[in-house]
């Protein structure tokens, strides 16, 4: 369907996983994307050549998020680009979808680490968010990936936990302050989602990870773009401040 045209989006970390996903399910739709990434330019553009296959739209920007400049760095390309495609510099999706793992348990955490997890989870979409709102028209939407662990007890990912329980702080918020625009501000929480870790490759890991779901399966990255893309349609339009459990059911207990 179409329920995107005419809208521009941007997926930070969208050269794979549930950003990837995300990308093209948005694209699908309808919608100009740009795919963000970091490090992995050669998979950002497959991601662009497999919406150009299926006649989408898309464009490929880079920008490490997490140091200073980070929020300038990302907008000053997303404007050229979006100017030259569509004669504007307007966004009407925000998908905050870039993060990083801790790895590193509670007790050997350093404090460096510490602050990367939270400049990368919470800081850099908080900036985003409020360098996003200039270019957002009115009926925007802003959907933030957090995780099933703010609801999860999980002891070896507590500062991982605890950057995407500030990140949670946004969708309330500013939900409240965004609603007079009709722009929607969400979470949704994945739970184990398959991506490219090597752990997705050992049978024995992947029941026992699969067994903390209701339908006993992990996750595949389009479980997850399928609910980032309803939120960013029209029919979303009466959700705003949302927790979305998107976990397959893995936090019934
Ligand atoms: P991946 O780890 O597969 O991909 C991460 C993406 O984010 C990549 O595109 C990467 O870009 C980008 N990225 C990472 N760090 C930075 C940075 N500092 N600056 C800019 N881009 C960055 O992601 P997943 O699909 O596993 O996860 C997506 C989101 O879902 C994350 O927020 C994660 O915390 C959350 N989540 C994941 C779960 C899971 O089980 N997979 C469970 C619950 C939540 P590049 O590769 O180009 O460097």
């Amino acid at each position: 369907t179409d329920r995107l045209a005419g809208r521009t989006a941007l997926v930070t970390g969208s050269s794979r996983g549930m950003g990837r996903a995300a990308a093209i399910r948005l694209a699908e739709e309808g919608a100009l994307v740009a795919v963000h990434y970091t490090s992995d330019g050669a998979a950002a553009e497959e991601v662009v050549a497999s919406v150009e296959k299926d006649g989408g739209r898309a464009f490929a920007i880079r920008a490490e998020l997490g140091v200073p400049g980070d929020v300038e760095s990302l907008f000053g390309a997303l404007e050229a680009d979006l100017l030259e495609r569509t004669g504007s510099t307007d966004l009407h999706i925000l998908v905050n979808n870039a993060g990083v793992m801790g790895g590193v348990g509670p007790a050997d955490i350093t404090p460096d680490q510490f602050d990367r997890i939270f400049a990368v989870n919470a800081k850099a979409p908080f900036f985003l968010i409020q360098r996003a709102l200039r270019n957002m028209p009115d009926g925007g939407r802003i959907i933030n990936i957090s995780s099933g662990l703010t609801r999860f007890a999980n002891p070896d990912e507590i500062a991982y936990a605890m950057s995407k329980g500030a990140l949670e702080q946004l969708a309330l918020h500013y939900a409240k302050a965004l609603g007079p625009r009709g722009i929607t501000i969400n979470s949704v929480a994945p739970g184990i989602t398959r991506n490219g870790n090597p752990v997705f490759d050992i049978p024995e890991a992947v029941e026992q990870m699969a067994s903390l779901s209701a339908f006993n399966r992990v996750g595949e990255p389009e479980d997850v773009a399928d609910v980032v893309a309803f939120l960013a349609t029209d029919e979303a339009r009466w959700i705003t401040g949302s927790f979305v459990d998107a976990t397959g059911g893995t936090l019934l207990g």
